[in-house]
Parts: structure tokens; C-alpha cells; sequence
């Protein structure tokens, strides 16, 4: 029972990794808001989740909802100790013609959503006693260049250093700010490309562990950072990649 009374909002909790994460936490004792902008999959995630998960409707782009979420998790329980920005948007294209749409929908859920969501849930952790610990989902591809998801790789490097700035803004006003960098993890959508062999070949090949990461072990991450026992970290990113970054550094000789 590590979380044992916390109160946690999670967004994007309706499936994958949030799912997880949710799961993870609800186990430690804690409240969960499971904040999806799918209504429907929130509250079905919620009901197999069990009675200390909330199922709340929010698309983290927008200003208006994600303070009312905050609002409502007040309401309920006068305060807000951990959040977890994991809600996140893929789109593809070649950056020559992309669109500003699609750009603009990619930063406004993976990059903005986490600064609006933080801002509104900082205000209340640095005036509460224990202060409070955000968590932001960034990614291996924070650091890598993929040609075709260029509005996602730029998000998920905004979102590394926005991390790092509300860390180091916050540090002396209760408030830890981390990130995790998973590589591949087999969601259901990343399972979807799994199926294609030329791809699995590429996935597995690029990973030297030589398999995919699970949720779970995603969700292991969000609880160490979650708890007491990283009080000592804050404006850190943790890649869990199965060593993936690492051949960044291999040489051939
Ligand atoms: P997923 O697509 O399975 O789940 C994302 C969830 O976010 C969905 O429930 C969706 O409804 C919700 N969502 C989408 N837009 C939203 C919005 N505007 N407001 C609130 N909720 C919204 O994704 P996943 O694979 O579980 O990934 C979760 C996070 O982890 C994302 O930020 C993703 O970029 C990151 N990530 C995933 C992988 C991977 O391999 N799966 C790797 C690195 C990083």
C-alpha cells in the first residue's frame, strides 16, 4: 500500500498504458480519476478497474476542461497528489506535407494538455502539505528524428523540457516534475503495426533487449515516481526501452 490515501488523476486511462498505470496505483491503495476524452471507454475502464476508480470525461487540449477536472477532483477530495500527463496523439506524414492541423492537434494533446493539466494541479499541490509529484509521458522518440511523426517528435521534446522547467520552478515549493521515455510498448496499437513482419523485424531489431516493453512495466516507472522513494528526483526523464537509446552509442568498430 505505497499510494495508501493519495489521490491520482491519470489521463488517457482509458486503455494501454494509462489503463496500466491506473491498475498500478488503484493496487497501492490509491484514488484514481481515469481522465480520457472517450467518455464511454473511461467509465468501462473504470467499472473493471473497481470503486476507487473515477471515470471522468476530458480532452486535455482544452483550458476549460482540464480545470474543471481539477475542480472536480477537489470537490471530491480536497486535494490532488499525483498526476500522470499520459494522454497522447500520433499522426503521420512526410514533414514537407503534413498538416498544420494535424501539428497542431499532436502539440495541443501531447505538449499542451500536459502544461495545462500541471498548471491547474500545481496551483493546488504547492499549497497543500506533501506537496504532489507530476509525472509526463514522453518517449524514446523525445530524442530520436522518425521522418514521418515529426509533430509527435517534437511534442514529446517540448514535453522533456517542460518537464524540466516546472521541475526546476517547483522544486522548492513541494512539487517533484518527471518524465518517463518508454521505446516500444505493445499497446493495441502498437501491436496493430506488430503485425506487419517488416515491421515486427524493425521494432524487435532496434531493440536490443529483442522484445517489446508492456505496460506494466511502464506503470512500474509512474509508481516509483509516484512515491516517496524517489523524493530525491525531479526534472528527470527515465527511458524504460529495453536499452534502445543506448545503440545510439554503438560503434561498428
Ligand atoms: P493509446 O492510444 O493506447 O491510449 C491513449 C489514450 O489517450 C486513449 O484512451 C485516448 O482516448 C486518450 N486520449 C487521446 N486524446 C486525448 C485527449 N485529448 N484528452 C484525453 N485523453 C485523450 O496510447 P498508449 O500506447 O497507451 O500511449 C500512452 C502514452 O504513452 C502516450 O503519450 C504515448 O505517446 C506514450 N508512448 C507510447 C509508446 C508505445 O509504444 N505504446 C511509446 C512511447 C510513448
Amino acid at each position: 500500500m505505497r499510494l495508501k490515501d493519495k489521490v491520482a488523476i491519470v489521463t488517457g486511462a482509458a486503455q494501454g498504458i494509462g489503463y496500466s498505470i491506473a491498475q498500478r496505483y488503484l493496487a497501492q491503495g490509491a484514488i484514481v480519476y481515469v481522465a480520457d476524452i472517450d467518455g464511454a471507454a473511461a467509465t468501462s475502464a473504470a467499472e473493471k478497474l473497481g470503486s476507487s476508480a473515477i471515470p471522468v470525461i476530458c480532452d486535455v487540449s482544452k483550458k476549460s476542461e482540464c480545470v474543471a477536472l481539477v475542480e472536480k477532483v477537489m470537490n471530491d477530495q480536497a486535494r490532488v497528489d499525483i498526476l500522470v500527463n499520459n494522454a497522447g496523439i500520433l499522426r503521420t506524414g512526410d514533414v514537407l506535407e503534413i498538416s498544420e492541423e494535424d501539428f497542431d492537434a499532436v502539440l495541443g494533446v501531447n505538449l499542451k494538455g500536459a502544461f495545462l493539466l500541471s498548471q491547474a494541479a500545481g496551483k493546488v499541490m504547492v499549497n497543500q502539505e506533501g506537496g504532489g509529484s507530476i509525472i509526463n509521458m514522453s518517449s524514446v522518440n523525445s530524442l530520436l528524428t522518425i521522418p514521418n511523426i515529426l509533430p509527435y517528435n517534437v511534442s514529446k521534446g517540448g514535453l522533456n523540457q517542460l518537464t524540466r522547467v516546472m521541475a526546476v520552478s517547483l522544486a522548492q515549493r513541494g512539487v517533484r516534475v518527471n518524465a518517463i521515455g518508454p521505446g516500444s510498448i505493445a499497446t493495441d496499437m502498437l501491436n496493430q503495426v506488430m503485425e506487419d513482419e517488416a515491421a515486427r523485424h524493425a521494432i524487435l531489431s532496434r531493440t536490443p533487449m529483442g522484445r517489446t516493453g508492456k505496460p506494466e512495466e511502464i506503470a512500474d516507472v509512474a509508481l516509483f515516481l509516484a512515491t516517496d522513494e524517489s523524493s530525491y528526483i525531479t526534472g528527470q526523464v527515465i527511458y524504460a526501452d529495453g536499452g534502445r537509446l543506448g545503440l545510439n552509442y554503438t560503434s561498428p568498430v
